[in-house]
């Protein structure tokens, strides 16, 4: 067998597009755009990059991008000023915070101070709440882009065994909470699972989100499932000075004889990390300016 593959890629542009549309008329209704801010303390090389295109996407799909680029050695008590004037502005919707933060700051007490009505990346622990008992709030967007996939390829996941391999609070915690609201049958395997294979071969959804290269092997997967692969992964550069490829938490090229389908890296989480964290600064646009979002497809 050869899995189909989830092109990621080309359902993050679909969803740009109905965003767009859907911020467009946001704008009409409501007389302003619909306002992401995003704050980068710091200069770590990935994170310089992700703002950038966060950025870049904001303003394609029609809503305004506030960047505060602060620099590495800004103190925790100017930052946790700056995020209460955004929690003030009327004009910003959604707040990120890039992680990681240097060193000397708490990133959990930033996160806590952003007002949980526009956590867009759904971090704070009010929105983690919500999404253990079932309300409304914001969940953090790599897992609901993951989820939103999983939904797309296979309809209905109800009763499906889903094994998630990860435990973070960015990925596998909240990838776990989505499924069981979607009534997986669902197991959370971490660093201290024991017989990992034999886990992960019962699972007709597994969820990778471990950050080691390549980790998941084809003769761990139940023929015919689906397989998200989370992770993103640079190789050593197979020459000095050359960039070494990136991969993802799965071996592809043996999970993809088995699966029924596959998510490959580049191109199938990644892209929909970004077009999510859109779709939620659209949805924390409609609840502030006490507007009906009609399309439950985005
Ligand atoms: P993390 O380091 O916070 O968590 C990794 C988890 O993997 C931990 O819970 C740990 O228990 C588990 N783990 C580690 N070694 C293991 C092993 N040998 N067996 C089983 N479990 C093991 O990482 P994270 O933030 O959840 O990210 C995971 C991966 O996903 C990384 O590669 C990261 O780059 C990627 N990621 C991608 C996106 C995206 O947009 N596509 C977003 C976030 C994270």
């Amino acid at each position: 067998m050869t899995a189909a593959v989830i092109d990621g890629k080309t359902f993050a542009a679909s969803l740009r597009g109905r965003i767009a549309e859907l911020a467009a008329a946001f704008e009409a209704k409501a007389g302003r755009k619909a306002g992401l801010a995003v704050v980068l303390v710091g200069e770590d090389p990935a994170s310089q990059v992700y703002v950038r295109s966060k950025g870049k996407q904001t303003v394609e799909a029609g809503m305004a991008s506030f960047e505060h680029k602060l620099d590495a050695s800004t103190s925790e008590a100017d930052l946790l000023a700056l995020v209460d004037r955004l929690n003030n502005d009327p004009a910003v919707d959604g707040i990120l915070v890039q992680l990681p933060m240097p060193g000397h700051i708490d990133e959990q007490k930033v996160i806590g101070a952003i007002s949980p009505d526009k956590d867009v990346d759904g971090f704070h622990v009010v929105n983690a709440g919500r999404l253990a008992v079932g309300q409304h709030g914001f969940v953090p967007c790599t897992p609901l882009g993951c989820l939103m996939l999983l939904k797309d390829r296979l309809g209905s996941l109800s009763g499906l065994e889903a094994v998630v391999i990860g435990r973070s609070n960015i990925v596998g915690k909240p990838m776990a909470q989505l499924l069981l609201g979607e009534s997986c049958t669902v197991t959370i395997a971490h660093s201290r699972t024991r017989d990992l294979p034999d886990v992960v071969c019962r699972a007709d959804i597994v969820v990778a989100a471990v950050g080691r290269p390549e980790m998941v092997k084809g003769n761990w997967i139940k023929p015919g499932a689906t397989v998200i692969d989370v992770g993103i992964n640079r190789l050593p550069p197979a020459v000095e000075g050359g960039k070494g490829r990136l991969v993802g938490d799965v071996d592809y090229a043996s999970a993809a004889e088995v699966a029924g389908a596959i998510t490959p890296v580049p191109g199938g989480v990644g892209p929909m990390t970004i077009a999510v964290l859109l779709r939620n600064a659209l949805v924390a646009a409609h609840r502030n300016a006490g507007l009906a979002l009609d399309d439950d497809t985005i």
